[in-house]
């Protein structure tokens, strides 16, 4: 999956924000290294392990330089390949252009690229907490290191489609904040039929659906965003996405608000309304009037 190398991604209104990395990333060397095995493990078993590093003071994040402003060198195709930062912020672009178009009266979200960690309505933003969106502020939150972490695990093909895959999951979650679903199907509790569960799967199915479709947004000149992703890039950007959503990296905490923190489903069901999103498009993705999603 990639960007079409001459398309116009400049107009993205993405920020920077954040206090530089955490302690445990900005250790460097041995310190580095364990962090990112730590994160990854965190990742896959859904147990945040985190505070094993630092010799159990946990993975504090530790202010040594604050920074905001807009995504450095992001203007074209070229750089939304060449830098995650600039990739997540130029998928904004293709889904701000999608969800206006069946939305009426859509209101683009927010997007921070986290650097390090900053707060937000819904809590500290960091790739100890992985990317989410947060509904009383309408605004998505990345953070990139947790994307190349995504990339270096499962490869340069499959992880950039992954990392697709999760920015459009959360623009999911914006689309039921601003259409209503969010409020009338409240969080009532855990299980498969729960709405938390529905409202992950569909905005599961809404990424499939976008996905599907992608390749037809254009920038201002007509070049269209994105190159189409191959069947097996498809096939590997869901095991990749399914097995590092949100509901493995979520870490828990007192007074959040957003949907991440509740129960997803699981992996098979994600996949399966991915799927549903993919081959039959947003029509298909009502997760609620269906006996078990
Ligand atoms: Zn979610």
């Amino acid at each position: 999956m990639t960007f079409n190398p001459d398309a116009d991604v400049s107009d993205n209104k993405v920020q920077r924000r954040g206090g530089g990395r955490t302690a445990a990333i900005a250790g460097g060397g041995v310190v580095g290294l364990g962090a990112v095995v730590v994160l990854l493990i965190s990742a896959f078993t859904g147990v945040d392990l985190t505070g094993l590093i630092g010799g159990g003071t946990g993975a504090q994040p530790q202010a040594t330089s604050s920074s905001e402003g807009s995504v450095q060198s992001c203007n074209t195709g070229t750089d939304a390949n060449n830098s995650v930062d600039c990739r997540v912020a130029a998928v904004s672009l293709v889904l701000n252009d999608y969800w206006s178009k069946h939305v009426k009266g859509y209101v683009e979200p927010g997007q921070v690229n986290v650097d390090g960690s900053t707060s937000t309505p819904c809590g500290t933003a960091s790739n100890d907490v992985g990317p989410f969106y947060c509904p009383s502020d309408q605004t998505v939150y990345i953070d990139p290191t947790f994307f190349q972490l995504l990339h270096q695990q499962f490869g340069a093909e499959a992880g950039d489609l992954a990392q697709v895959y999760v920015v459009a999951h959360e623009y999911g979650h914006h689309i039921q904040n601003i259409t209503g679903t969010m409020e009338k199907y409240p969080n009532n509790g855990t299980g498969p039929t729960s709405n938390g569960v529905r409202t992950e799967l569909q905005a599961d199915c809404y990424a499939g659906a976008f996905i599907a479709s992608m390749t037809q947004e254009k920038d201002k000149k007509g070049v269209p965003y994105m190159k189409t992703p191959t069947e097996a890039q498809i096939s590997d950007a869901l095991d990749a996405a399914a097995a590092v959503g949100d509901d493995h990296i979520q870490q828990q905490s007192a007074g959040y608000t957003n949907p991440e923190s509740w129960t997803h489903g699981s992996s098979d069901q994600r996949k399966k309304w991915f799927a549903t999103g993919y081959k039959n498009g947003l029509g298909q993705c009502d997760t609620f009037s269906v006996g078990t999603p």
